[in-house]
């Protein structure tokens, strides 16, 4: 049996927030077992990759990362866990193929981690990847939250909506919600404990219903808007089709909602949608962007595009260049359709010729590009308000941050912005950034990560 509390872990993740926040939690559930975070995975003695099924792409990482890790595991003996949404499509052949990993373990099965570890490295993989249905707070164990910033809070799991290029129904299983006063007694936690910014997480945050009370999305919203301390409240994912008048309402009701949102739109044509079984139509769209205008003028918008969706047509994809210049978004997430298993549009001809697919993914950059660029340069000699995240990445005695829409901002400052917020005026742009210098830090010095609770 191996013992934990000997135990060095490392965990590379990959994805989205919501992985993010399952690796926070990982590492939570393997810390009260007494195991300790190691800082690199050559450094451990069990590596855990956190993976991602959306597309293909982020399939063949995994692969590539198990590569270096088999052979690390020659050399020094590492156990290798497999976990998240790769480990729950593919657990039957995943081990087959790569017998060399030890513990293959699904996103509903981590509080079993502990027990699976130390049953590991006895010849086949130990594989946990059983369903539950509905919410099970006491399975989720503590979350290590590295950054007492800004923290992850998850709502609900889970999607009942199977959209027809989309696996997360299939990895992540049915929607379910998390009971409200587990999602308020983690909010207020993490304002004792002096968060700036709080993230509520969920694949499709406005279906959110207490499971006790029923309470929906926007009750929730003003709730943890209500409590004292986080200047900064955000929200991901949001749908389209279930994005209902009361969603603006209740951000516009709060100045601690950030003025920010993320509305996947996927295609600008409505054939395109209704093949992709969005459940909207383009001009549905465009109607909810004029409410959120209208409740919030200042409001920046982001979305997911594909581009090269099965049958998509030079025409349809205009139609989604014209979205875009018609709704100006902040921020995209662009990609080429990539069929996954088991999913509605995997059934159907992957018909657009991967040129295509590059060359209109290029496009949707360069023309968001363009946009983007315009956006920035209409807040230089604007002081905007910017949450310091830590240093630049080109530069170390610059500081980088986010502001309220979700720019990125590098800056100057005389005193240690990071972790705080802090005035800044904007002195240059690119498509990418903002560029500026800080005139005043707003608040006291950062929480420390003692503080998280
Ligand atoms: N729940 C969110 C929603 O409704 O849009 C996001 C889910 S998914 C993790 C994030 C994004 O990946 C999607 O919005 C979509 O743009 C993209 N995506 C999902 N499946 C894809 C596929 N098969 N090929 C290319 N992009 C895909
Ligand atoms: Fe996937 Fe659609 Fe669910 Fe988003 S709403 S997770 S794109 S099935």
């Amino acid at each position: 049996m191996i013992d934990l509390s000997r135990l060095t872990y490392y965990i590379e993740t990959f994805g989205c927030q919501m992985n993010e926040n399952d690796s926070e939690r990982i590492a939570g559930v393997l810390e009260a077992a007494g195991a300790r975070r190691a800082p690199s995975a050559e450094a451990s003695g069990l590596a855990v990759i956190n993976t991602c099924a959306v597309r293909g792409k982020s399939e063949e990482k995994l692969y590539s990362l198990l590569g270096r890790l088999r052979a690390m595991k020659a050399r020094r003996g590492t156990l290798i866990a497999v976990a998240g949404c790769v480990a729950q499509l593919h657990r039957e052949d995943l081990g087959a193929k790569r017998p060399f990993i030890d513990v293959i373990v699904g996103p509903d099965n981590y509080h079993r981690l502990p027990e699976l570890v130390a049953a590991a490295g006895g010849g086949a993989p130990q594989v946990s990847t059983g369903r539950t249905r509905g919410w099970r707070e006491a399975d989720r164990g503590p979350a290590v939250h590295p950054s007492p910033v800004s923290a992850y809070v998850t709502i609900m799991e889970g999607c009942d909506n199977f959209c027809a290029y989309c696996v997360v129904p299939f990895t992540r299983g049915r929607e379910k919600f998390r009971p409200l006063p587990a999602v308020m007694a983690e909010v207020e936690a993490l304002a004792r404990a002096g968060a700036r910014e709080i993230q509520l997480l969920g694949q499709n945050v406005n279906a959110y219903r207490d499971p006790e009370s029923g309470t929906g999305f926007a009750v929730l919203l003003d709730r943890v808007a209500a409590v004292a301390g986080p200047g900064w409240i955000r929200f991901i994912t949001s749908h389209p089709r279930s994005f209902g008048p009361e969603i603006p309402a209740a951000m516009a009701r709060s100045r601690s909602v950030c003025r920010q949102l993320h509305l996947p739109l996927q295609s600008g044509s409505t054939p395109v949608l209704e093949r992709m079984k969005r459940g909207y139509a383009r001009e549905d769209y465009l109607a909810k962007i004029r409410i959120l205008r209208e409740a919030m003028p200042e409001i920046q918008l982001s979305t997911d595009i594909i581009v090269g969706f099965p049958g998509e047509t030079e025409d349809e994809f205009r139609e989604t260049l014209s979205a875009l210049a018609e709704i100006r978004f902040a921020n995209i997430f662009s990609f080429r359709y990539s069929p996954r298993p088991g999913t509605a549009a995997a059934r159907a001809e992957d018909d657009v010729p991967f040129e295509v697919k590059r060359r209109r993914l290029s496009e949707v950059q360069a023309f968001q590009n363009t946009i983007q660029a315009e956006l920035h340069r209409t807040l230089v000699g604007r002081t905007i308000r910017v949450l310091g995240t830590g240093h630049s990445r080109r530069d170390a005695a610059v500081y980088s941050g986010r502001s309220e829409g979700r720019q990125v901002v590098n800056f100057s400052a005389s005193g240690d912005p990071v972790g705080r917020f802090v005035r800044v005026r904007i002195t240059g742009s690119g498509p990418y950034s903002l560029r500026g210098e800080a005139v005043a830090l707003e608040d006291g010095p950062a929480p420390s990560v003692d503080s998280c609770p």
